[in-house]
């Protein structure tokens, strides 16, 4: 029987795994922790039954995601919830930019903007369906829907900066930059408008869902998957030996390039060593669990419904913060994303005690403590939320690293997305999920379409391993 080894059990070494075992090859996934899920995993830190996502919280890419589709994770567990609300971003004056559902509703909440908002996006989120395998696969390739393609393509080109212009509302304007800060990139360089706009199509497709139970649901579906296609899973086991493999007819590793480059050292072709030992790095990520009495008291009612809320202030103070982490300060307000899963996913809370995840960007390796950054951005937007919080746990960018190491730094999007990194992945080449070895896949975030937990990296590379079988 033919057999594939893969290492590394985030969701994108999970869904090659249960795609090659599906298509009946013998797999052995080993995992550094003493559970797979990586990026997607939970935990009850603070409270017994208070749910806290670790890493992974909202789902706008992975519900509509071609490789989860095909394994049918929903047959096995995996249920997404939306809360009413996808997404605020409130300002100063109680006002909000409000991210809804469908393009109609949010262009309507948008007033003078609605109709550039409805012009960018109601083609688009139309034909998702047929999108989505596009945009969330290797960029060079001959399309299917080229002119589709082109049609949602043009406008990722801009600076997420040039293309806030469509708009003339703070609301808009901030509202945007939020979404567009996904990328953790100066918001002036080109192609910052890309992570931005794939996030806000595949959300008004689908929702920016959060699975019931926590995002480690999404881990044990495709676990349950793998498993039931004869697939064998060794936890606790961290691969820093290539004789640590067992023998395989191909081997997919979910890990970043620089340790792929460590791993196999000498054995890689030059050009592959070298591009992984020069891939660049993202900023950072300094997270902080809440545990909140009665939920954040935020002034603006919308934002008390939303699943999401991005706290940053106006376009511009949300461009200075993106400005600086990647410079290597630390900004006096940084960005920062709260997470309300609760609200869809009720049973993750206790009594009247609702978890709320945050975490502010940060420079690349930052050491310093921004619990208090971030509890001052959520003041400004919810006075009185500091009175409400009974309980937080800090996670600090070394955490993350020790916890993962595909998250050196605290960089949790493994790799900035540099135009050529986000074009192309780690090195300039029409097999990105190659590295060059024989048989042997790069299967992580740091491949095309990049991070997020939509698997799709993992099903390009197990389509490559396929191929090379
Ligand atoms: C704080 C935070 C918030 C996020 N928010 C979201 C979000 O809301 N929505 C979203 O879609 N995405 C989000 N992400 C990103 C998402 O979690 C990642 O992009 C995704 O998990 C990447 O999946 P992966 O399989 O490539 O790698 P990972 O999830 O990093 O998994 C890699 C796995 O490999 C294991 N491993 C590493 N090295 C070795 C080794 N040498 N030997 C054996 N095993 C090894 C690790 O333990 C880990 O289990 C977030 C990430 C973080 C950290």
């Amino acid at each position: 029987m033919t057999s594939a080894v893969v290492v590394g059990g985030g969701p994108n070494g999970l869904a090659a795994a249960a795609l090659l075992a599906k298509a009946g090859l013998d797999v052995t996934l080993l995992e550094a922790a003493d559970e797979v899920g990586g990026g997607t995993r939970s935990h009850e830190a603070l409270l017994p039954g208070l749910l806290h996502d670790h890493c992974s919280a909202v789902h706008p890419t992975a519900v509509t995601s071609p490789a989860l589709r095909a394994l049918g994770l929903e047959q096995h567990g995996l249920r997404w919830l939306s809360a009413d609300i996808d997404c605020v971003h409130p300002l100063d004056d109680g006002s909000a930019g409000v991210l809804l559902r469908s393009v109609a509703d949010t262009a309507r909440l948008l007033g003078p903007d609605g109709d550039r908002y409805r012009a960018l996006f109601t083609t688009p989120v139309r034909h998702w369906d047929a999108l989505a395998p596009e945009v969330m696969g290797p960029l060079l390739r001959f399309p299917s829907h080229p002119l589709l393609l082109a049609r949602f393509g043009l406008p990722t080109i801009l600076p997420a900066t040039l293309l806030a212009r469509l708009f003339t509302t703070p609301q808009a304007r901030a509202l945007w930059a939020g979404v567009a800060a996904h990328a953790f990139r100066p918001l002036s360089r080109p192609f910052t408008s890309a992570i931005g706009l794939a996030i806000l199509t595949a959300g008004h497709a689908a929702g920016w869902a959060v699975a019931e139970g926590g995002s480690q649901a999404i881990a044990r579906s495709m676990e349950t998957v793998l498993r039931k296609h004869g697939g064998t899973i060794h936890t606790g086991v961290r691969v820093t030996d290539p004789r640590q493999l067992p023998p395989a007819d191909v081997t997919l590793l979910d890990l970043d390039p620089g340790q792929v480059a460590a791993l196999y050292g000498d054995r890689l072709p030059a050009r592959a060593r070298g591009a992984y030992r020069r891939y660049r790095r993202a900023p950072a990520a300094f997270k902080l669990d809440l545990a909140v009495e009665g939920g954040v008291p935020w002034t603006n009612e919308h934002a008390r419904r939303a699943g999401t809320v991005h706290l940053g202030g106006p376009l511009a103070e949300v461009v200075r913060a993106e400005r600086d982490i990647v410079a290597g300060r630390m900004p006096e307000r940084p960005f920062v994303l709260v997470g309300q899963q609760y609200l869809a996913d009720p049973s993750r809370s206790v009594g009247d005690v609702h978890p709320v995840y945050t975490y502010a960007h940060v420079p690349h390796g930052y050491d310093g403590d921004a619990t208090e950054a971030v509890l001052r951005q959520l003041e400004r937007f919810a006075p009185g939320v500091r009175d409400r919080i009974v309980g937080w746990q800090a996670t600090r960018p070394a955490a993350f690293a020790t916890a993962n190491p595909n998250f050196a730094g605290g960089d949790i999007i493994t790799g900035a997305r540099t135009t050529p990194q986000l074009l192309l992945g780690p090195r300039p080449t029409f097999e990105p999920y190659s590295t060059g070895l024989p048989g042997v896949f790069l299967c992580s975030a740091a491949t095309p379409p990049g991070p997020g937990a939509h698997g799709m990296c993992g099903a390009g590379a197990a389509a490559a391993a396929l191929c090379h079988l």
